[in-house]
């Protein structure tokens, strides 16, 4: 018995439209790093289809797009770091993201067979990566003259807390793009996924849907059902032992969970050794058989103990659910002190990932 993922290409494709319908306007740059959040990279690639293009975070990523012969544009959003990783860019027509000025000088030393499509990218405030935002025009002016640069450029920046809808830094982040663009033809691009539920003003050329494409809440509060989402991603596993403790027995490593009666405890099949997160506190929902029951005691490596008094029909070899279809991956990562985007994309290889349809 394992874990495994089922992945949903219909509600994959369902929260596409939804970027659409939100959106309308605005070319899609459909984000599929990190193996797609998890989801595997190829699969849901193909399933967007319709997105405009794609992104991904390094060159590893657009190769094993390239490699299964997926011929859409590839947007590598930290760029490279040398002159080989520039050429092989080059070769697969991948388009790089510009944030630093050592981006800038391989592009004037190297000869490309071909110009390369450039994003420029400009930190207007998360300190992460991207130019100042008073050095734009003349990285512009650099990126124009520089013969292995594919025009018009692109323009893009970051924000730092799209998902805290009130925060004002949003509101600074955005003005001081529009004026660092300012009198610049380019098309520009800001929004991810929570900045795309912000509304239209954000919108601009292109938007970056991410989390949001995997059904995933962008946002602390509320559900993504509420914001018209489905999840992709179900991650089940089934019961390996249930067994009766009496009360006052402990459970699991550090015995951090005693038994407050005598009751039916399950063992499921699954652990951190899977991606489950062994900071998921005693607490933390599943689903047995659809009805919801709790974790107790420590998440181990392959295994998870259920505290099975709200089901107590439930049998060896029975489904367990631990997020996905009828439990929001969101709420299990609010348990786990983290957020979905990480329970996600830390799915290891021993889950095996099936699709649908
Ligand atoms: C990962 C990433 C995104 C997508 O962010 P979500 O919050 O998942 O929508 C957008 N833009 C950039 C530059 C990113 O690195």
């Amino acid at each position: 018995m394992h874990a495994e993922a089922r992945i949903d290409l219909n509600a994959l494709q369902h929260n596409l439209l939804r970027v659409r319908e939100l959106a309308p306007m605005s070319k899609i740059l459909a984000v599929i790093k990190a193996n797609g959040y998890g989801h595997g990279i190829v699969p849901v690639a193909t399933a967007l289809g319709d997105a405009d293009a794609y992104a991904v975070a390094n060159l590893e990523e657009a190769l094993t797009l390239r490699n299964t012969g997926v011929d859409k544009p590839i947007v590598l959003l930290e760029g490279l770091v040398d002159k080989e990783e520039l050429q092989q860019s080059s070769i697969q027509q991948l388009e790089l993201v510009v944030h630093h000025p050592h981006q800038l000088e391989l592009l004037e030393k190297v000869k490309l067979a071909e110009p390369m499509r450039v994003w420029l990218k400009i930190d207007t405030g998360m300190h992460r990566i991207g130019i100042s935002p008073d050095s734009a025009d003349a990285f512009m002016r650099r990126l124009y003259e520089c013969p292995q640069v594919k025009k018009p450029i692109r323009i893009m920046s970051h924000f730092a807390n799209a998902d805290q809808a009130d925060d004002p830094s949003i509101q600074t982040q955005f003005e001081l793009f529009q004026s660092a663009v300012r009198g610049m033809t380019a098309e520009l691009s800001i929004a991810n996924s929570a900045a795309i539920f912000l509304g239209n003003p954000f919108h601009q050329d292109w938007v970056r849907p991410g989390i949001m494409l995997y059904g995933a809440n962008p946002f602390p509060q509320g559900t993504a059902e509420d914001l018209g989402l489905q999840p992709v991603m179900t991650l089940s596993t089934r019961l390996i032992a249930v067994n009766t403790r009496r009360k006052g027995e402990v459970i699991g490593y550090g015995s951090t969970w005693s038994c407050p009666e005598d009751m039916p405890l399950g063992v499921a099949a699954i652990g951190y050794g899977d991606g489950y997160p062994r900071h998921a506190v005693s607490g933390t929902p599943v689903l047995v058989n659809g009805t919801r029951a709790q974790i107790v005691g420590r998440v181990s490596m392959d295994m998870i103990c259920i505290d099975l008094r709200a089901c107590e029909d439930a049998r060896i070899g029975d489904p367990v659910v631990l997020w996905g279809e009828g439990l929001p991956v969101d709420e299990v990562a609010q348990c786990a002190n983290t957020i979905s985007y990480e329970l996600l994309c830390k799915i290891t290889s021993r889950v095996s990932l099936h699709y649908t349809p």
